[in-house]
């Protein structure tokens, strides 16, 4: 009779015992980072200090902690960020140069999410093309509590498209819910709630007139049936005409830049007063036309080693490169990205919250890793400062996932999750693909000194 009880209370009393502060490993074990130059997320300018992270979090940022029983590493001449969390991304499709249903297995999720921590991304949110067994045993929560090894995945589970459209290159897109009118979106939301969707995600976009768009009652009943549920709405949207509708509707997060033409103020008013976040992800515009030619990034390392393998010789092939520039779509893509640049200055000037995200993993050429780095470049060129850019990768894409009372900036009580870099970014943002070091809630998962 005793039996049941007893053995759980044995191994408790093991466990309290045996976690004791002698054992190196212990994950009690104070870590300080002495003398590093942080920037911390909320936009405040970079300073000189200590961070002392216990169990996982961190406990103090000043110079004078008692170092006694601690393990200190010494930053000096190093900076030190939050990790990044990227708020638009697809993910377990990818492979090779290919993205299909068949790709779609928990060792392939698993890979690319530890790619993501190598590039110092530590959260992703999966955009609208996951399958059933991304929720299959419990992969999902350890995967979104961080229990399995690489960056913390959230998921909008299941998309919302038209019924009939010929799917334009990215992520299989077999399993999305298509409802041919209002009435059948209770159902599927129902459906998709099963999942526990971090955001519900829709696609708005006629696709360059490739596609029929989706009607505005459709739409209109997934933000109120999501809503409903409370769970936020991003759109994937091109088009000014059809952005506006959807702020007017209730959207949350527009999912992609406006790229037909100039935003104005009428809509960035709107957008403001509506709290309607914006994720540009510009590297998706640039990509879709830098590989007509040789980009200057083409041969760098940091660049090469997020390829999945045979991209590299993909992308160097005449025919690729023809393929893209004689693609009916180039001069519309070219005009896109200038709008997108554009955009997103006016978004950003207008208070408006911007967050990481870059659709990496939809295709070969969107490199999970490399692209987010990449985004914070052109978000600089686009004439935002690299204070502003860092801030969009951390606070911002937290607020966006809704993980910012514990992720996204370096603040006490916060998790440790912080990437290390060589040079400064805040001198020339290209410095964040410095990475000495990647700590996931306090543990280095790259660099370190053990
Ligand atoms: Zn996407």
């Amino acid at each position: 009779m005793y039996k049941p009880l007893l053995l759980p209370l044995i191994l408790l009393f093991f466990a309290c015992t045996s976690g004791g502060n002698n054992d190196k490993a212990a994950v009690g074990k104070k870590l300080i980072l002495k003398n590093a130059t942080l920037i911390d997320g909320t936009g405040a300018e970079a300073r000189q200090t200590d961070i002392t992270i216990e169990r996982g979090k961190i406990t103090a940022l000043n110079s004078t902690v008692d170092t006694a029983e601690a393990e200190v590493i010494d930053l000096s001449g190093k900076t030190v960020l939050p990790a990044f969390i990227s708020a638009h991304v697809h993910i377990g499709t990818l492979k090779g140069t290919s993205a299909n249903a068949e790709n779609y297995t928990r060792k392939n999720i698993l890979r690319q999410l530890q790619n993501y921590q190598q590039y110092g991304i530590l959260h992703v949110l999966s955009m609208g093309t996951d399958r059933p067994l991304l929720f299959a045993n419990q992969f999902y929560d350890s995967l979104k509590n961080g229990q399995l090894e690489g960056a913390r995945l959230f998921s909008a589970g299941i998309g919302f498209h038209v019924p009939d459209v010929k799917t334009p290159a990215g992520p299989p897109m077999d399993l999305l819910y298509r409802p041919k009118s209002a009435a059948e979106v209770p159902a599927l939301m129902d459906s998709l709630m099963q999942y526990k969707p971090r955001v519900v995600k829709i696609w708005v976009d006629d696709f360059g007139g490739s596609a029929k768009k989706m009607d505005r009652s459709v739409y209109q009943a997934v933000i109120q049936e999501a809503h409903k549920q409370q769970v936020p709405v991003v759109a994937h949207v091109y088009n000014l005409a059809d952005a506006r509708q959807l702020v007017a509707d209730g959207v949350d997060v527009l999912g992609h830049s406006i790229r037909d033409q100039l935003v104005d103020d009428e809509l960035l008013k709107q957008m403001k007063a509506n709290k309607v976040a914006y994720i540009p992800t510009l590297t998706l515009d640039e990509f879709a036309i830098a590989y007509a030619g040789n980009p200057e990034w083409i041969n760098d390392p940091f660049f090469k080693q997020a390829l999945e393998p045979g991209v590299y010789e993909m992308l160097h092939t005449a025919d690729y490169r023809t393929k893209v520039k004689e693609d009916p779509q180039y001069a519309r893509n070219v005009r896109a990205f200038q709008h997108a640049l554009a955009n997103v200055q006016r978004i950003a000037q207008a208070g408006i919250l911007i967050g990481l995200g870059t659709d990496s993993g939809a295709s070969p050429v969107r490199v999970q890793g490399f692209s987010e780095h990449r985004e914070l470049q052109l978000l600089v060129e686009a004439g935002l400062t690299p204070l502003q850019a860092i801030s969009i990768a951390t606070q911002n894409a937290a607020k966006i996932l809704r993980i910012d009372d514990q992720y996204g900036t370096i603040e006490k009580g916060k998790v440790a999750d912080l990437l290390v870099l060589s040079a400064n970014p805040l001198t020339d943002i290209k410095n964040t693909q410095k990475i000495e070091g990647v700590l996931k809630a306090g543990k280095w998962v790259r660099g370190g000194n053990d």
